[in-house]
């Protein structure tokens, strides 16, 4: 298996892999870039077909953090790590321990949050041996509702501002009245975003695999259950993907009608060029990685000091850097995603200069 040659690598700053055979863990925390502050990104638990699998898998969210962080302006770098284990099956509290001591040892470069396959009470459970994890505080959240320190409203939010900016590009629209959504995936972060567009006067039309989270939708905000196969293909407005991950694809985007897609999942282009292909569809793409940073901004702020007004203004801000990428593509007549990534580059190289900077004249004055 190559590391420094994987074609994932991308100068990552460090590597670590943990074994305990003891309580079966078998995990692998990757660091992108500390550049702008600590590592701050997920613990993923996965059945890897492979360990080439895993690896593949946290390098590429791992350089993913760095970007999404540095384009939401916050003061943290990327990094993520990967347990290889079924959920279901392989996970105890003497493995999250486990990995609890082996990431106390790592002294804070790398920060663990929740991921698919952990929960708010596992990382708890990491944290009872060491201090760096994350959104695992209650707090008030920023709608001013007690929270456990899960980030999905905040992740909601932000989709939904997002979505407005979007429709305000696309469509020349400033109100959501009427607007036609179609969301794939009525979870955490979809029923919330549902409940969102709802207000504003959206109409739905949802698809879950789970037909219990459908109901909730179709019952409390009156959306209309569509089939797995119907709900990328329907003639509306909106697309919002906030599910699973590689949902634009060569075969979708052919089959997509709706003017936007604008929704939480990560990684949603099965390849980075499918930006491209949405872009000669006439399909606006807000980029997965703008859109859902709210969870990762809240997050922050419950490692600083944790103000629900300061996080909803922060999360905002989203709608301004997808003003700046579709005002951007726009001009220079090139797809969002690349847009966005050049932006988080830009953001990346400022702060790291500036906290170089900022590094040596404390250095000086100590
Ligand atoms: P979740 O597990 O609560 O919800 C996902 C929903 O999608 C579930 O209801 C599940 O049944 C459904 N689903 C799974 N496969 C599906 C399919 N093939 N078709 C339709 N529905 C399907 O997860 P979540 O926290 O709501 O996150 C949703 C997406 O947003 C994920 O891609 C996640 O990585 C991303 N995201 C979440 C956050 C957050 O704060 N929770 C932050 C950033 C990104």
């Amino acid at each position: 298996m190559n590391v420094f040659s994987h074609p994932e690598f991308d100068n990552h700053e460090h590597l670590s892999i943990f074994c305990d055979p003891e309580t079966g863990l078998k995990a692998i925390v990757a660091i992108h870039s500390t550049s702008r502050g600590p590592a701050l990104g997920g613990c993923r638990m996965y059945p890897y077909a492979s360990d080439e699998q895993a690896l593949r898998d946290v390098l590429r969210l791992s350089r993913g953090m760095t970007y999404k962080s540095a384009l939401a302006n916050l003061d943290l770098g990327g990094g993520k790590s990967v347990i290889i284990g079924d959920p279901r099956k392989h996970k105890t509290e003497a493995l999250l321990e486990s990995m609890g001591r082996f990431l106390e040892q790592l002294g804070g470069q790398y920060i663990a949050a929740e991921d698919s396959g952990t929960s708010v009470s596992d990382l708890k459970v990491i944290g009872r041996q060491t201090t760096h994890v994350a959104g695992i505080k209650d707090h008030l959240g920023l709608d001013g509702v007690p929270s456990n320190g899960d980030p999905s409203p905040a992740t909601a939010y932000g989709t939904y501002i997002g979505i407005c900016m979007a429709v305000r590009h696309r469509l020349g629209r400033s109100d959501l009245q009427g607007l036609e959504v179609a969301i794939q995936g009525i979870g955490n972060v979809g029923y919330r975003l549902a409940r969102h567009l709802k207000e504003a006067g959206a109409k739905l039309w949802v698809y879950d695999i789970h037909k219990d989270q459908m109901d909730r939708a179709v019952d409390e905000l009156g959306a209309t259950p569509v089939s797995a196969e119907e709900i990328l293909a329907l003639p509306v407005d909106v697309l919002a993907p906030c599910a699973l991950g590689a949902v634009l694809n060569d075969s979708s985007i052919p089959r997509i009608q709706a003017k936007v897609v604008a929704g939480a999942a990560n990684n949603q282009l099965e390849r980075p060029e499918h930006d491209a292909a949405l872009q000669k569809r006439g399909i606006l793409y807000a980029p997965d990685f703008a859109i859902n940073a709210g969870g990762i901004i809240d997050v922050f702020y419950e490692r600083t000091n944790h103000d629900h007004h300061k996080v909803r203004a922060h999360v905002e801000t989203i709608g301004t850097t997808l003003d700046e990428i579709f005002t951007r593509a726009r001009s220079e007549g090139l797809p969002t995603g690349t847009i966005a990534n050049r932006l988080a580059e830009e953001r990346f190289r400022r702060s790291s200069a500036d906290h170089q900077q900022s590094t040596s004249a404390m250095a000086k004055v100590g």
